[in-house]
């Protein structure tokens, strides 16, 4: 099969495929960890396979972006050390000081952080807007400034849904490019690419790696002129993948549609408890009807993902027994792993937001719902919040 071909593919085909030939020399069926800073060449310049030096480009880590370009249906990945380095080298690639940036007002912290504190301070102007309300979206346009819409969908922690081929066109009107953080919904789940969006974000820390066993970031693009713009970055800032780290997340993406049907399964058992329990007064998961970006997230997500957050009758105190009594959730940081977490969004994840507009409920609490045993997870749910 050619790479033209696994592209072509089925998804799963794909995952398993695309990215990697059996090595020439051995036959190895799995990418070899390619622990090496340099490259012998043949004579100056006479580079085997385009191999350099390992901040350019190593082996392991071409298997990698492959295989994720191949999954949004993108023109070329890149992998890096961490989601939010990847994010810093698309800032740094796609705006200069002055530059504007319109961005989700419940954004991940992490990236607010970075947006707000890093490239505010060199010079990048943002505004905050709802993902949900494309006409607000459209308002916090500067036409002329505006270089990038940032997106995610579903946010974290309160899921809401951005409609993505409406907002690629906001975007594409005003002359700026969408960017997509595709961290909670994944490449299976949904691909922003062939909906419009120019740039797709991964904290591949998250599902893509799906272990919670590595930190990694990506980024995938569909236009040959980003990407060379990207690429340039990627090597000029340097906060690349190591080979190892690209390893354990491509062995991790080999099982993505397996594990996200689990995590969708599994979540949708957690919201039917949780929808209706006398203890919890709201339940954010896209996948409920009633949720305002159901019709959506219906259209442009294959299910609706793992992450459900619920809020609970008595304030933060609740929120904070119930995240300290599970016991098949376990309460941390982080989410898109095999196994459940549970956390208080207010005083974890998002507490570097706390006194600003991105500030979420304190008696919220987020689950990544793991895919151990449904029964498990819902009488550990029950047992915790007591009634
Ligand atoms: C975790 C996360 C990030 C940041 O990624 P790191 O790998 O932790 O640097 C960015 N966006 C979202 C939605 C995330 O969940």
């Amino acid at each position: 099969m050619t790479q033209d071909h696994r592209n072509k593919s089925g998804f799963e085909t794909r995952a398993i495929h695309a990215g990697y030939e059996p090595d020439p020399t051995t036959g190895a069926v799995i990418p070899p960890i390619f622990a090496t800073s340099t490259y012998k060449q043949d004579g100056v310049g006479g580079l085997r396979g385009g191999y350099e030096y390992s901040r350019s480009a190593n082996p392991t880590r071409t298997a990698l972006e492959g295989s994720i370009a191949a999954l949004e249906e993108g023109e070329r990945g890149f992998a890096f050390a961490s989601g939010l380095a990847a994010e810093d080298t698309l800032l740094r690639a796609l705006t200069r000081p002055g530059d504007h940036l319109v961005f989700p007002d419940d954004a991940y912290g992490g990236t607010f952080r970075l947006v707000d504190q890093v490239a505010g301070p060199w010079g990048l102007a943002h505004t905050p807007a709802p993902v949900a309300d494309v006409d607000a979206m459209r308002a916090a346009i500067r036409t002329g400034e505006t270089k990038l819409v940032w997106v995610e969908t579903p946010t974290n922690p309160l899921l809401n849904i951005g409609d993505i081929e409406a907002l690629a066109g906001v975007a594409h009107d005003a002359g700026a490019l969408l960017v997509v953080d595709n961290t909670f919904a994944s490449p299976y789940l949904q691909q922003p690419l062939t909906l419009g969006a120019d740039i797709v974000v991964h904290s591949t820390t998250k599902y893509c790696g799906g272990h919670s066993d590595v930190i990694g970031g990506a980024l995938v693009v569909r236009d040959h002129e980003i990407a060379e713009r990207i690429g340039f970055h990627h090597n000029a800032m340097g906060a690349v993948a190591g080979p190892f780290d690209a390893w354990l997340t491509l062995r991790g993406l080999r099982t993505l549609a397996l594990r996200m049907e689990r995590h969708s399964d599994n979540a949708e058992r957690v919201v039917e408890f949780l929808t209706g329990h006398p203890q919890v007064s709201h339940v954010y998961y896209p996948g409920l009807p009633e949720h305002p970006g159901h019709d959506v997230a219906a259209r442009q997500m294959r299910r609706f993902g793992g992450i459900v957050s619920f809020r609970v009758t008595g304030g933060e105190e609740q929120a904070l027994a119930v995240c300290d009594r599970t016991e098949v959730f376990t309460l941390g940081e982080s989410l898109g792993g095999v196994e459940s977490l549970i956390e208080h969004p207010g005083r974890m994840t998002h507490a570097s937001v706390a006194g600003t507009e991105l500030e979420v409920p304190s008696d919220l609490i987020r689950l990544s719902v793991g895919i151990e045993t449904a029964d498990d997870l819902v009488a550990d749910l029950e047992a915790s919040l007591g009634g």
